[in-house]
């Protein structure tokens, strides 16, 4: 078996293939939610659209968007295509207003997340002979299944730790033999905290020689940190509840974009306030993700929220012919404005790990009390610094900062493990307090 490919035919396939196989899938899928779930068959007729108008993969732009509000008005069980009785499984985020945004799987889709998620971690390297750790969860959250799956599909040692207890995480890599491992981006760093408490080099008394991370973008500067400080190379993974989970790609060695499987995803980068495809090339958007493969919930159009934008469709060097995305940069939502600016944290980030003195843990707050927008920016030292050291990185890095954005935040640079830690889920890098 060739160990670069999980199913090598499917992940070279000709481009032609690729796009007959798209539209054969594209014209079952519009076809079975016209005739089995409700909010698609009024939202088709009110458009005028039958599934037989789909005729060519450039009628993908006449069908409708389905957007995050949709699946939770749909809540519980409004989009599923299939009997009830045909789930197995159910996994679900919460989001920040509570409506959860379910996702539910027949075994079918079982079998297709599995297959996703065997070529991506085949494609970062993950292989039988792997001991690989999940530290994300596995629950309702998707991650940890995502890469269970995967694993398990591979034949990969799977030593299922979940989120937390991150101590006991480094003693079981140690023990075990821990060769690679999936994690949150900030849980990373975490994890690289406490193995220092412990007097653990992860370089040296480590055997982790890879790590798959998703869920939160991370910079290339935290890339490379995490990779000198592991000696390990570092795949980012996307993926959403809606779209099964991590899986539906990934970046290969190269690490230049991100393969999406376009067998089961046929992908599309929008103008997030209009809607319509972006038209030059590179340009930055919204992806939007119609699903091919979903057997209980499949989704026409849906708008993700994440910005990235499509690599031309040229070949890759390492023979995978699906095509490339930029690496997420944020979400459309999570964009701050801020004096006419907008950009995402992430780029903060990348800026602030230019200063080898600065660690990976921030927060940035943007506040309008005194009437104009004010953004405060704290980030811890890695050592303790005196007050003139101090007081240099914090004008060094509002410099960068000017640079960049043309306007200076206040920076405090702050002594290490001062900022609050998460141990389960997702940081928060970004608290907006202003008054609207
Ligand atoms: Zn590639």
């Amino acid at each position: 078996m060739d160990q670069r490919f999980w199913d090598r035919h499917a992940e070279t396939l000709p481009k032609e293939d690729i796009r007959e196989i798209q539209l054969r899938r594209l014209r079952e899928v519009v076809e079975r939610v016209y005739t089995n779930v409700g909010f698609y068959n009024t939202k088709l007729k009110a458009l005028g659209l039958h599934p037989s108008d789909v005729s060519s993969l450039s009628d993908l732009v006449r069908l409708p968007f389905t957007t995050k509000a949709d699946i939770r008005s749909n809540y519980p069980f409004g989009l599923l295509a299939t009997p009830k009785n045909q789930v197995v499984e159910v996994h679900m985020s919460s989001g920040t207003t509570g409506v959860p945004t379910p996702n539910y799987l027949t075994l079918k889709d079982v079998e297709n997340w599995s297959e996703v998620s065997a070529r991506s971690l085949t494609a970062a390297g993950v292989t039988r002979e792997d001991v690989f750790q999940i530290t994300p969860s596995l629950g309702l959250f998707t991650g940890g299944f995502g890469f269970f799956y995967g694993a398990r599909k591979i034949g990969a040692f799977i030593v299922p730790t979940g989120a937390g207890n991150t101590k006991r995480q480094v003693e079981i890599m140690r023990e075990l033999g821990t060769t690679s491992i999936s994690a949150i981006a900030s849980y990373l760093n975490r994890l690289t905290e406490v193995a220092h408490e412990m007097g653990v080099d992860p370089a040296r008394d480590l055997g982790v020689r890879r790590a798959i991370i998703g869920s939160e973008p991370f910079s290339e500067e935290f890339r490379a940190r995490m990779s000198k400080t592991w000696a390990m190379d570092i795949y980012d993974i996307p993926g959403m509840t809606e779209t099964y989970g991590p899986g539906m790609g990934i970046d290969c060695y190269l690490h230049d974009g991100l393969h999406i499987w376009e067998d089961h995803y046929l992908i599309e980068v929008v103008d997030p306030k209009t809607g319509e495809p972006v038209t030059k090339s590179e340009e930055r958007g919204e992806l939007v993700v119609t699903t091919l493969t979903k057997d209980a919930m499949p989704l026409l159009r849906y708008r993700t929220g994440d910005v990235t934008y499509l690599y031309d469709d040229g070949e890759c060097e390492c023979g995978r012919t699906h095509r490339r995305i930029g690496r997420i940069s944020g979400r459309v939502d999570d964009m701050i404005k801020f004096r006419g600016v907008n950009f995402w944290p992430s780029y903060i980030e990348s800026l602030i790990l230019r200063h080898p003195d600065l660690s990976e843990e921030y927060v940035l707050e943007v506040t309008s009390q005194s009437g104009l927008d004010e953004m405060i920016l704290k980030v811890e030292s890695k050592r303790i610094l005196d007050p003139a050291e101090r007081r240099r990185l914090e004008n060094e890095l509002k410099e960068t900062i000017n640079k960049h954005f043309y306007f200076t935040p206040t920076v405090m640079v702050v002594d290490p493990k001062t900022l609050p830690r998460v141990e389960v889920g997702k940081a928060k890098r970004f608290v907006d307090k202003r008054v609207r």
